[in-house]
């Protein structure tokens, strides 16, 4: 495994739409580890292929340790094109984003959300969460649409966070 080097806002892969994947090959399963430990190295709880690089539809995910993680997945999470087949409610929560380090805001999103992906071994999975595992869902599903959390800022955020997001978009990291 290794670890990737995580792309900044700035970079224009984050703002393509990723590409569904096909057949689940070798390459794509380093990938995916390749992804997970970048995603522990960072501390994050999720990662999306273009976050790397890849205009991929692939993500990683593991809420850690964190009280409200779901117990009923095994984690990390590999999701081959996940897709939210299903979401109600609504919940505000602060986010931030391995590529916007040093930006977290509040972000409101449906509550409770059912996703459909395919596992590692080509499996359909079914996740339903309604916790921190539901917002991490949305999140890096977002990212293979080239959204990113700050899109979903109300105007009065999104201009206290321009600032910051300038300096990052012209520094050289
Ligand atoms: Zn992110």
């Amino acid at each position: 495994m290794a670890v990737l080097d995580i792309r900044i806002y700035g970079d224009p892969v984050l703002r393509k739409t990723c590409e569904p994947v096909t057949e689940i090959t070798p390459e794509l399963l380093k990938l995916a580890d390749d992804m997970i430990e970048t995603m522990y190295e960072a501390n994050g709880v999720g990662l999306a292929a273009p976050q790397v690089g890849k205009t991929i539809r692939l993500t990683v995910i593991d809420p850690q340790d964190d009280v409200e993680t779901n117990p009923n997945y095994d984690y990390p999470l590999v999701l081959f094109n996940p897709e939210v087949i299903e979401s109600e409610g609504s919940d505000v929560f602060e986010e931030g984003c391995l590529s916007i380090p040093g930006v977290r805001r509040n972000v409101t999103r449906p509550q409770r959300v059912v996703v459909k992906a395919l596992d590692r071994h080509n499996n359909e999975i079914r996740i339903e969460d309604d916790q921190l595992l539901a917002r991490v869902l949305q999140h890096e599903i977002d990212h293979l649409n080239g959204v990113l959390f700050i899109d979903h800022l109300s105007m009065i955020d999104r201009l206290a966070v321009e600032p910051q997001l300038r300096k990052l978009k012209t520094s050289k990291i």
